[in-house]
């Protein structure tokens, strides 16, 4: 069996851009719980935001805080209930931790649970850490194809599969979507496995446009200068992954009569709507807050070879260099950084 020490490394965010390795008591995993130790972490724009700005909207960051959510790893103790055989799994973590008590759980809508605990949400630790713990039925065991790095993307794929679900893209349909930054890239390659056949991406940044083929999209369109024929599309469903008003507005207008818009960015807090457009063409407008029970579709969709998650990193940092991670994340040309807190182990 593998020895767990006692002690373990952490990168903490002190307080808005402070950034400190501690080292830290090693969590132990509680009943129906497993202890993983991290194997690499993918960098999300809210880990960039809460670094940079010490809060997202009205969740602040009062006390020091372990930031990251995008985690994989390798099961090295179990807690009470859990069979002693998990000891071993590489495994992906579904990182939402709803009560399963409350009307929103029971009712199937666990992801807008009010007592949700997240990785690297206030108050609650996230995962640039050697080891973090997880309940059991959170922690998917991996087949031995899938990469550390993929393992960890997941979760942002399954912002793109629940955008799609959402969506209710079907066989043959045309998807316009809007910003094609990482979850831009997790939404067209969701569209596609679900069957989408013609999926428009809209950037402004022309790397981000070139890159973007060969995550799902099938056309790349300027936001501004492939204006008309975006204006032209009647698209079956529109999801925006910017944020930005004007791509809103645009892909609204680009949406065919019943068509769906779902709103995945979380950019501007609020934007003039088109209601008589809405209205007259009967289109269904919907919010995305993250995922429900993605990561069993998501393994299957990356180990059938359906998604690509491996291609998307274009960065690697140690742990000790969470901070520089942070920082490239804002760089365009970057897709995805991760954090590789610990290597895989060969054998
Ligand atoms: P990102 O900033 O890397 O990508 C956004 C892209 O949109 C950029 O490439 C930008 O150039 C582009 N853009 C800006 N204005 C545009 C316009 N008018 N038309 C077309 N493209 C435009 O961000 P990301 O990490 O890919 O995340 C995308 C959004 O999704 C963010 O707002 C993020 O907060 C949100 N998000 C939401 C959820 C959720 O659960 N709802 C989960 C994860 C991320
Ligand atoms: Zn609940």
């Amino acid at each position: 069996a593998t020895t767990v020490p006692t002690t373990m490394r952490a990168s903490v965010l002190l307080r808005q851009g402070v950034i400190e390795m501690q080292e830290r008591p090693v969590p132990t995993a509680a009943d129906g719980e497993v202890l993983v130790r991290v194997g690499s972490v993918g960098v999300c724009g809210s880990d960039v935001h809460y670094y940079q700005h010490g809060r997202i909207g009205d969740m602040v960051v009062t006390a020091p805080i372990v930031l990251g959510h995008e985690v994989s790893g390798t099961v090295v103790a179990v807690g009470r209930g859990v069979p002693e055989s998990r000891v071993g799994d590489r495994v992906a973590i579904d990182p939402q931790v709803p009560c399963r008590r409350c009307r929103q759980c029971k009712s199937g809508r666990s992801n807008l649970c009010p007592f949700m605990e997240f990785y690297a949400t206030p108050p609650f630790d996230g995962t640039f850490c050697d080891y973090v713990t997880a309940p059991a039925d959170q922690a998917y065991t991996v087949p031995d194809s899938l990469s550390d790095e993929s393992a960890a993307l997941l979760e942002p794929l399954s912002v793109g599969l629940w955008a799609a679900h959402k969506a209710g893209i079907g066989p043959g349909d045309r998807v316009l979507i809007a910003g094609a930054g990482p979850i831009g890239a997790m939404c067209a390659q969701a569209v596609r496995a679900r069957g989408a056949t013609d999926v428009v991406v809209t950037d402004f940044v022309d790397s981000r446009r070139e890159r973007i083929t060969s995550f799902g999209a099938t056309r790349a369109l300027h936001p501004v200068t492939d204006a008309e024929e975006i204006a032209a599309l009647r698209a079956d469903a529109f999801i925006d992954c910017s944020g930005a008003t004007p791509a809103v507005l645009s892909g609204i207008a680009a949406t065919r009569g019943g068509g769906t818009v779902v709103l995945v960015g979380l950019g501007a807090e609020e934007m003039p709507l088109p209601v008589q457009l809405i209205a007259t063409r009967e289109i269904n407008v919907t919010g995305v807050f993250r995922y429900i029970d993605t990561w069993p579709r998501g393994i299957e969709l990356v180990t059938s070879g359906a998604v690509h998650l491996d291609d998307m990193v274009t960065a690697r940092y140690p742990l000790e260099q969470v901070e520089e991670a942070l920082n490239a994340d804002s760089d365009p040309l970057s897709m995805k950084a991760v954090v590789v807190v610990n290597a895989p182990e060969v054998n």
